[in-house]
């Protein structure tokens, strides 16, 4: 008999649905023409594929289409709305965020404190993981020249005000951008009505493969190119068009935002639920991250007396895919800077696990990850040095 094996790292990556691969197939083997290539047919049809999906993502996200732009990912989008907006506002050198953005932002502010002279103002976010509105309006300055706040944390799953965020910012009249890598397909956006400026969002996110992502410029926002090469995408982003991905792209989206993704995510969040419930049932063991204000699929907790790496890792030999905030992706040993802006000390911090659920996930996963969680921190407690 096979063995059982949960994957429950979705805010990771997620599996490619069938019906998007299945849309996407046709680009790769048939009508695989450059969508630039517009004196012949084959290219032209390539083009009004392209062209069809980003209505269609667009109508997705209350937007229109041409405020929206194909890029290969959530870090190219991030990117390329910091360095493009900053560079844009010459002579304003401010810039304020948060201090829990991923580091597809975090890092590209730090070059631009680094490398351009900014000053960046990092908004805490108190033990819920949730900015103040009003530290936001004691923040910007006259020489602010960008917002940057995400809509929904990658690790502890917070949820921003963002709606309240962009008024306080637009007050001012300084632009907002908004990393919603992981809210996109996840939770309800309308742009129009968000009022955002700038949004970034990713595909493997919401079920496309890797590759495939896109950047929302409201009308009327400018911001200078990342990439300059052939002029594709009316000479904002260079590079020829992934129309397998933004085909794809399309399907996800609509399938996430559509009726049957809106009925996925209740059930999700009662997953979460019964999967926090059953978590805060073990001893030593506490919830990261506001309870109600978060994704639907987001449960981030932190086990006391153990530490992050060996606990993923006997999880996945118990057959459960988990990640943790204590080790990031740098291999260095530091915890995670979300857990640490939250509060926690680092030795709290060391033993945090995420699990991330999704459209694939059963009630008989959270049954077999609450069995694997038990088992494995008794084995891990019974060993530690730290223990009680
Ligand atoms: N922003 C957030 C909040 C994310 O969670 C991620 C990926 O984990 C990214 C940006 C980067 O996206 P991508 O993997 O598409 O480059």
């Amino acid at each position: 008999m096979e063995r059982k094996y949960v994957y429950a790292d979705n805010a990771a990556t997620t599996r490619v649905l069938p019906q998007v691969l299945e849309v996407m197939t046709p680009y790769y083997l048939e009508e695989y023409g450059n969508a630039s290539s517009g004196f012949y047919s084959f290219g032209q049809r390539a083009r009004a594929a392209l062209e069809d999906a980003r209505a269609r993502c667009a109508k997705m996200l209350g937007c229109d289409a041409e405020e929206l732009f194909f890029t290969s990912g959530g870090t190219e989008s991030d990117n390329w709305a910091i360095l493009g907006a900053a560079r844009a506002r010459k002579g304003k050198k401010h810039i304020v965020s948060s201090s829990i953005e991923h580091p597809a932002v975090r890092n590209t502010l730090l070059k631009l404190q680094k490398e351009e002279g900014y000053e960046i103002t990092w908004l805490d976010v108190y033990e819920n993981g949730i900015v103040r509105v009003e530290d936001l309006e004691k923040a910007l300055r006259e020489d602010t020249a960008l917002v940057c706040v995400m809509f929904a944390n990658n690790e502890i799953g917070t949820i921003q005000p963002i709606r309240e965020l962009v008024e306080v910012a637009h007050a001012k009249k300084v632009p907002f951008f908004c990393d919603a890598v992981q809210a996109v397909g996840h939770v309800d956006i309308d742009l129009h009505e968000l009022g955002v400026d700038l949004l970034s969002l990713s595909g493997h996110k919401l079920h496309t493969p890797k590759g495939i992502g896109a950047l929302y410029i409201k009308k009327g926002m400018w911001i200078t190119n990342l990439i300059e090469g052939g002029g594709q995408e009316k000479r904002k982003r260079s590079g020829t068009e992934n129309v397998a991905g933004a085909v794809g792209l399309a399907v996800a989206l609509e399938f996430m935002c559509g009726e049957e993704g809106k009925r996925e995510r209740a059930r999700i969040l009662a997953l979460r639920e019964k999967l926090i419930d059953g978590l805060l049932e073990i001893d030593h063991v506490r919830l990261n991250g506001d309870r109600e204000r978060r994704l639907p699929g987001n449960v981030n907790v932190s086990c006391r007396f153990i530490e992050g790496e060996g606990l993923i890792m006997w999880l996945d030999i118990m057959g459960v895919a988990a990640s943790t905030g204590s080790a990031c992706s740098t291999a260095s040993l530091d915890p995670s800077h979300v857990l640490l802006a939250i509060g926690l000390p680092h030795e709290i911090a060391h033993g945090s696990l995420r699990l991330s659920l999704d459209v694939d996930n059963t009630e008989e996963d959270v049954e077999f990850i609450l069995d694997a969680v038990k088992k494995t921190l008794e084995k891990l407690r019974a060993m530690s040095p730290l223990s009680i």
